[in-house]
């Protein structure tokens, strides 16, 4: 048997995109070449409502959005956006608010200044900006007020709202080929057309190709790969990417990490965002807990210290496991807007907590800190490992609370400041 070590696998493709800057005052959010992948989000708050927008918006951008997207889509929700903007700065949250408009978008923009310069960004839906003779001028009208308050924009294309000209004139030219597309293969190139389309009529009135982005959203997963793929192929602006109407919970999360994953891991994406549906009461927070997991767990970036788990299984019959990992994970996510700054680099720590003496040693000694819990029929002992060394055993009923101080003092230790001598 051929026993030498071979190299396997690679991290993600190179990006190829150009690079956009999105400012609020001193505050620059690159986007696109070399640039982290970004993490975008969205509020669901009425926009009138300026001050539980702003809050709303906070508590987003302490979460982790590094961009939040709010509905412009009333003058009322427009005479708010300065407003959400000011409070905003007084709260100290410097995050790029990014206006989302249809139909009226032209109007809100050219009759409300304050808005689009209190505004980051423009997303702009060709699907949605006017018909006939109406649609290149009202279109026009969003990016003269994105070059006039140097504004980048993103021009979103969504399936649910495909401009419906250009799909019947494509279907019509695909009827008369000798070897016609599919119905989904004329779909999916009128969702570029139309992207593209509107981000070269952008570029002719004056707009940089760096401060183009361009989404093409699709629910299906298999659909938005294959549209992404040849957006990226084709076209050099900086891409968001996400599944549109991803749906709730396990279903959502699910589908939307195994397309952005796939896409990801090809070099494709810039800025992501993660559309669940909360469920009642359920925090807005949880699109970007998800957005972040998902670059985590790629390695494109690290967000949180990750706690490594077991399943569990029959050799674990309490529930100690399950709580201790529970509680260090929640130790770990609660203590990180303050460890942040306090602690930098502490979010690539790596922590173990292990069910039993089958995998727990081995694994423990994998992470920076990891804790082997007492499996049934074994020794009421938890042999803790640092940095690949077993260090010390916990015992008794306190090993929850020993076990969070020992990952305390390590981190204080690893990641804090020298103390003068
Ligand atoms: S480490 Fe032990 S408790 Fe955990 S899944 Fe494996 S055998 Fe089960």
């Amino acid at each position: 048997m051929d026993t030498s070590a071979k190299k396997i696998g690679a991290g993600a493709q190179a990006r190829h995109s150009l690079q956009a800057r999105i400012r609020w005052q001193d505050n620059v959010v690159t986007v696109g070449g070399d640039a982290p992948v970004r993490i975008q989000s969205m509020t669901n708050t009425d926009t009138v409502d300026a001050v539980g927008t702003a809050i709303q918006v906070k508590e987003l951008a302490l979460a982790g959005s590094e961009l939040v997207r709010i509905t412009v889509n009333t003058p009322e929700a427009a005479q708010a956006v300065p407003y959400i903007r000011e409070q905003l700065d007084r709260m100290g949250i410097a995050v790029p608010l990014i206006g989302d408009f249809h139909y009226n978008g032209h109007r809100l923009l050219s009759e409300f200044p304050d808005c689009a310069q209190a505004l980051s960004k423009y997303r702009i839906n060709p699907g949605n900006v006017g018909k006939g003779d109406k649609k290149d001028k009202q279109f026009g009208q969003m990016i003269e007020a994105a070059l006039r308050w140097d504004k980048p924009v993103r021009i979103g294309v969504n399936w649910g709202s495909l401009d419906q000209e250009l799909l019947a004139d494509m279907m019509d030219s695909n009827s008369r080929l000798a070897q016609p597309l599919t119905a989904k293969e004329v779909m999916y190139q009128a969702l570029i057309s139309s992207a593209v389309g509107s981000a070269e009529l952008a570029q002719s009135m004056g707009m940089a190709p760096s401060q183009i982005l361009i989404s093409c959203k699709v629910s299906g997963v298999q659909d938005l790969i294959a549209v992404y793929r040849e957006l990226s192929r084709t076209t050099r602006y900086p891409l968001h990417l996400g599944l549109t109407e991803a749906g709730m919970g396990t279903k959502g999360t699910v589908a939307s990490a195994a397309a952005l994953s796939v896409l990801l891991q090809e070099g494709i994406g810039d800025t992501i965002r993660i559309s669940l549906t909360p469920a009642p009461g359920e925090s807005r927070n949880q699109e970007v807990v998800v957005a972040a997991e998902i670059l985590q767990a790629l390695g494109l970036r690290a967000f949180v210290p990750s706690v490594t788990a077991c399943p569990g299984c029959g050799r674990t019959t309490s529930t100690t496991f399950q709580e201790l990992t529970q509680q260090i994970d929640n130790f770990l996510r609660d203590q990180m807007p303050v460890w942040r700054a306090q602690y930098p680099g502490v979010e690539s720590l790596k922590v173990a907590v292990m069910g039993c003496i089958v995998n727990g040693p081995g694994e423990s000694k994998h992470a920076d800190i990891g804790i082997s819990l007492p499996g049934t029929g074994e020794a009421p002992a938890a042999p803790v490992y640092i940095d690949g060394e077993k260090r010390m055993t916990l015992r008794g009923d306190g090993i929850a609370t020993e076990f969070q101080t020992v990952v305390e003092n390590y981190i204080r230790q690893r990641y804090g400041a020298p103390q003068p001598s």
